[in-house]
């Protein structure tokens, strides 16, 4: 029996949850997010798996590359967009396009030499304040590139929701109006959607919508499941009970010794830790999935192995499968007793886990 922590990765289920998003956006065509390794569910195998997507949106240079390598024809808009000039023939030999959010990269584009042009996304900065133009310099940045002789015609326009996972937040509104004054005269292609504002905003669906997390059938909206929205985990992290000890009331178990038995109590040890990528700020009561039931995480975790409570009479032996993620408990539940989030959660993920793909 392998010790090493297993993430099944059910394919059909990415399937499923890419039908969620068409259902929910009919009349958009889907620019899947698989940056990040496809959030840590393996970036080429996910992109093979999900043969409806219209596209697929890494944020860097070299994942694109991997996916071409890999065979995967379907366009790839690349979100962070390029560094410098050396990079425009890559991206035009490889068939990427890029978004463009800064005054050197139009630069570039201008005195570009390119044996071909290359296909753009334009990104507004309508709040988030991070990558894009911002709204006063949108007209005459816009009519820059227009004119770049590397620039296919037909630029597509984009911005990035701030606070989209927040309802009612008046900055998604703020962002979403600012967005149409600027756009609402251009016949180009639209898109402003992420995963929070294809189930919350049907208004910002537009013409391409962009999910990242529901894809992997997990809820972008705080305090509410993946399975609320008609998803289904993609995810299942598995490992094994490697020992089990009793210990006495008064006794505490692990590093630090941050947790005492109120009573004599089976401790069980399962072969996951921090160096794996569960989280190493895991509280005390965080739940695990023990062969049918739910246990509590008691005692720090460990680089390779974390300690839960079994509880005074335990029916459970060695070898016993327990579930930290999964279809059987909601990686929503663990991100929240871990004061993070799903996404981080599935990003640490470390190469010591083995990978099944079903
Ligand atoms: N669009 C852009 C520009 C992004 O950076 C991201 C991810 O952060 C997404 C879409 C997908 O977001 P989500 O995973 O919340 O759907």
């Amino acid at each position: 029996m392998s010790r090493r922590p297993v993430a099944q990765i059910n394919l059909a289920a990415l399937g499923h949850n890419l039908q969620r998003v068409q259902q929910l956006a009919p009349a958009s065509k889907v620019l899947a997010v698989l940056k990040a390794n496809a959030y840590g569910h393996g970036l080429v195998k996910v992109a093979q798996a999900l043969t409806a997507a219209d596209a697929f949106a890494v944020a860097r240079i070299d994942e694109a590359l991997a996916l071409r390598t890999a065979g995967i024809v379907k366009p790839i808009v690349l979100l962070e967009g390029f560094y410098e000039a050396a990079e425009l023939p890559i991206l035009l030999a490889n068939n990427l396009q890029t978004v463009v959010h800064n005054e050197l990269q139009l630069m570039a584009l201008e005195q570009a030499e390119l044996d071909g042009q290359l296909k753009v996304w334009l990104k507004i900065d309508t709040g988030m304040h991070r990558l894009g133009i911002a709204p006063e310099q949108f007209a005459e940045f816009y009519r820059r590139l227009w004119q770049c002789p590397a620039v296919q015609p037909g630029i597509r326009l984009m911005s990035h929701f701030c606070c989209a996972d927040i309802p009612g937040s008046d900055k998604t509104e703020q962002q979403q109006a600012l967005f149409q004054l600027l756009c609402s005269d251009k016949a180009e292609q639209q898109s402003l959607a992420n995963s929070a504002a294809i189930i919350s905003l049907p208004q910002s669906h537009a013409d391409w919508v962009r999910p990242g997390l529901m894809l992997h059938g997990i809820s972008p909206l705080p305090n509410q499941s993946g399975q609320q929205h008609q998803l289904q985990p993609v995810m299942r992290l598995s490992s094994r009970l490697i020992a089990m000890r009793q210990v006495q009331a008064g006794e505490t178990v692990g590093y630090g010794g941050n947790w005492q038995a109120k009573v004599t109590t089976w401790i069980g040890v399962i072969a996951i830790g921090y160096g794996d990528g569960y989280p190493r700020h895991a509280s005390n009561g965080t739940p695990v999935w023990l062969e049918g039931r739910e246990v509590q995480l008691v005692g720090r975790v460990s680089m390779d192995m974390i300690t839960v409570d079994l509880g005074e009479c335990p029916t459970e032996t060695i070898g016993a499968e327990a579930v930290l993620w999964g279809p059987e408990l909601a990686i929503e539940r663990v991100a929240q007793c871990a004061d993070t989030i799903p996404y981080e959660l599935l990003c640490n993920i470390t190469p010591r886990v083995n990978y099944q793909y079903l």
